[in-house]
């Protein structure tokens, strides 16, 4: 595998690659890589094809700092992973890199109510942090295929309309999120839960695994309505909350393509249960659609 720190270094080379004929398949990461960046590598690796990962902890995205402080940073065991799994290129920038000209970002774009909501109304600035740092990224790397997970279903919700609204040519392929065997969806920040912390954040994806089959019982008798819909978030958020160790933040039932709260509903409509809440202190997040 290719290791380029430089932009420069690394169009020079992807530039080669692409008039060879190859096409480009990008995984953007933060690092601390687990089962779930890895498949998007997997998915990445094909025939004509030049897979390419990049990590970078990227400081505009985040709104706690603290988060920010305890990001997991696992560089050597990344290099290997990405190596064993046949990566041809990593891409491992630092911050001058990938803001020469400072992180103030000049041309934000307003997502609307698709960033404000959920994720947007609990983490202030995230989206724009995380819309800058995505678009600088494909303006260097220029894919042909930009590889992300539902594990952040708002997020490629958000790239979906950064690639729009830009008109940037790239095709965005959004990959199913990988979970334990348990049900538990991979994510770096689980290696700071303790043992009780990962027992207790299995309530997450039981809570949606449950809200999902519920709705699609009722979409199969064709008996579903908002207040069916309801009553299953409401069972499940009262028994998160009585959890000591889960500080629930939000877990909702909406449109999975806008996000909006679901209005008119039949059993044809593609819904999407999400949930964040901390445990243990560490912030999660998870989703499944329905
Ligand atoms: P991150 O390093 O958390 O910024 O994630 C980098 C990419 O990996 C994003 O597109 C995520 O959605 C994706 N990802 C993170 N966790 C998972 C998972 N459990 N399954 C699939 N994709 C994931």
């Amino acid at each position: 595998m290719l290791i380029f720190r430089k932009v420069k270094d690394l169009k020079k080379h992807l530039q080669k690659q692409k008039k060879a004929g190859l096409k480009v398949r990008f995984v953007p990461t933060m690092g601390a890589l687990h089962a779930g960046h890895l498949d998007l590598v997997k998915k990445a690796i094909a025939p004509k094809s030049i897979s390419i990962c990049s990590i970078f902890v990227n400081p505009t995205q985040f709104n706690d700092p603290s988060d920010f402080k305890n990001y997991p940073i696992t560089i050597e065991s990344d290099i290997e992973k990405l190596t064993l799994e046949g990566c041809d290129v990593l891409f491992l920038p630092d911050v001058n890199e990938i803001y020469p000209n400072g992180t103030i970002n000049k041309r934000a774009i307003n997502f609307g109510f698709l960033a404000q909501t959920l994720e947007g109304e609990h983490r202030p600035g995230h989206f724009d942090g995380m819309a800058q740092v995505v678009e600088r990224l494909l303006r260097i790397v220029e894919p042909d295929i930009l590889l992300m997970g539902q594990k952040d279903f708002q997020q490629q919700l958000i790239v979906q309309q950064l690639i729009k609204l830009r008109k940037l040519p790239v095709k965005l392929q959004v990959c199913a999120t990988v979970r334990e065997k348990n049900g538990l969806a991979m994510s770096s920040r689980n290696v700071r839960l303790s043992a009780t912390d990962t027992k207790d954040a299995l309530e997450l994806s039981k809570a949606l695994r449950g809200i999902t089959l519920g709705i699609a019982k009722l979409k199969q008798n064709g008996t579903i309505t908002i207040t069916a819909i309801s009553k299953l978030i409401k069972t499940k958020s009262d028994s998160l909350k009585k959890q000591p160790n889960i500080d629930l933040e939000y877990l909702d039932v909406r449109m999975a393509s806008s996000l909006k709260p679901v209005g008119r509903v039949t059993s044809s409509s593609k819904l999407v249960a999400l949930v964040a809440a901390k445990v243990g202190g560490v912030r999660l997040i998870d989703n499944m659609t329905a």
